[in-house]
């Protein structure tokens, strides 16, 4: 598969580009490139499995979980369906995959790079429609084991009523609102830096997203000018243009909530230090918005609580440590986030006590190898690594007489 991948990876890059408004830049590289990293990973991760072990007179087995269906969104739409789909195989499960109806077409190809491989017929399958009439159909299925979904909180919730009527097996990849904590030792401008690009990656339209930057109070005057000008920076244009940092939402819908979510901001009374809701110069016709910052930010405020999911960064200010971690903890949300501090040991301290599946400290990377997942309403259960195989695995117990 992971030939295939590669031989077709420019067609792939492209259809995400045209579905969903992605720089080929990014569509090239952090999107299917990535992907294709993610797909590989699992030939060693398998490779090296433990699909039995012995304890006592016990043999624990990791059988495959059965049928599995897997429902994607539109906003890293190859990555997030193979990063469900190779593992499921890979422990022997047989897929039925319902991508998003905003961004179908890498699925397609990516049903066409299956279909030569060595599969026999049926263990994959690719289903396309709506997700509240295919999508609901699929994960409300008696003969379905375990759904595998990526998408909002709101359908994760209808999925997970309908799988607790069967005791369905349930994995869920939700949304987020995680936050970038700055010490007050910590290098400002770096910290900043990282902040704003991470916003503004894929226009904003990622789970793990750091909407909401806390800076010492203290030291958000400093922030916010740097943030500020970071954003100025970017350039806002068509997804084919090289010279385009950032590209269109993926819809007018998408377009409507940023913006209606930007008004409420400076309704609520934030700061407006940089973008806004207006049309974007010259680019009347698509679903363009400019990267926004908001300072002065309170907990109380949608636009710190909401996700957003377009290019808005909400800097809260803070004083003492135990704040910082207490406003970091306040929303429903517990997916990612980022620590700076001069102190990495001091960085980790603070990391441990946010409830959140991931932090990078200090600048960290993501690495594909390492589980990916959310606490609180950001899901249930881990992707990637050794976790995400044997989350489509169930296991079974053989006692013998000693
Ligand atoms: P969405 O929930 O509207 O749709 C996601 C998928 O679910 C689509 O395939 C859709 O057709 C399907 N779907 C919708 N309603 C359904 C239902 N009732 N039953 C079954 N399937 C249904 O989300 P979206 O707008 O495509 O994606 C954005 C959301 O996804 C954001 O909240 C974002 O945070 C989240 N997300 C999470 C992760 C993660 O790894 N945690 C990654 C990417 C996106």
């Amino acid at each position: 598969m992971v030939a295939g991948l590669k031989a077709r990876a420019d067609e792939l890059a492209d259809s995400i580009t045209t579905e969903a408004g992605v720089p080929t830049r990014v569509a090239q590289r952090a999107q299917v490139g990535l992907a294709i990293e993610i797909a590989e990973s699992f030939a060693d991760i398998t490779a090296k499995f433990e699909f039995e072990r012995r304890v006592g007179n016990s043999l624990v087995v990791r059988e495959p979980a059965g049928v599995v269906v897997t429902i994607t969104p539109w906003n890293v739409p190859l990555l997030l369906s193979l990063q469900k789909i190779v593992p499921a195989l890979m422990a022997g499960c047989t897929v039925v995959h319902k991508p998003s109806e905003l961004a179908p077409t890498n699925s397609y190809l990516l049903a066409e790079i299956i279909a030569e491989c060595d599969l026999p017929p049926g263990v994959f399958n690719l289903v396309v429609g709506e997700g509240a009439v295919a999508g609901a159909e699929l994960a409300g299925h008696p003969e379905v084991d375990l759904v595998s979904f990526t998408g909002s909180v709101r359908a994760g919730r209808e999925i997970g009523r309908q799988a607790a009527e069967q005791i369905k097996r349930l994995h869920l990849e939700l949304g987020g609102k995680s936050a970038s904590i700055v010490l007050e030792d910590a290098d400002l401008e770096p910290a900043v830096r990282a902040t704003v690009d991470q916003v503004c990656f894929n226009t904003g339209q990622t789970c793990l997203q750091w909407s909401r930057l806390l800076v010492p109070s203290h030291l958000q005057q400093q922030a916010l000018e740097l943030a500020g000008e970071i954003a100025g920076q970017y350039k806002v244009g068509p997804p084919r243009d090289p010279t385009t940092d950032l590209g269109p939402l993926v819809s007018s819908a998408g377009l409507e909530r940023v913006r209606g979510h930007i008004r409420t901001g400076i309704e609520e009374g934030a700061r407006l230090v940089a973008g806004g809701a207006e049309v974007v110069e010259g680019l009347q016709a698509g679903y363009y918005v400019r990267p926004t910052v908001f300072g002065d930010v309170t907990e109380s405020m949608r636009t710190a609580r909401e996700e957003i999911f377009g290019p808005v960064l909400s800097v809260l200010p803070y004083d003492g440590e135990k704040e910082a971690i207490r406003i970091a903890n306040a929303t429903p949300y517990g997916l990612h986030g980022a620590i700076w501090s001069g102190s990495s040991d001091r960085a980790q301290r603070v990391a441990r006590q946010v409830r959140t599946g991931q932090s990078d400290i200090n600048g960290g990377a993501f690495n594909i190898l390492a589980p990916f997942g959310g606490m609180k309403q950001s899901g249930i259960g881990r992707e990637c690594g050794v976790e995400g195989l044997d989350g489509f695995c169930e296991l079974k117990s053989l006692q013998f007489p000693d």
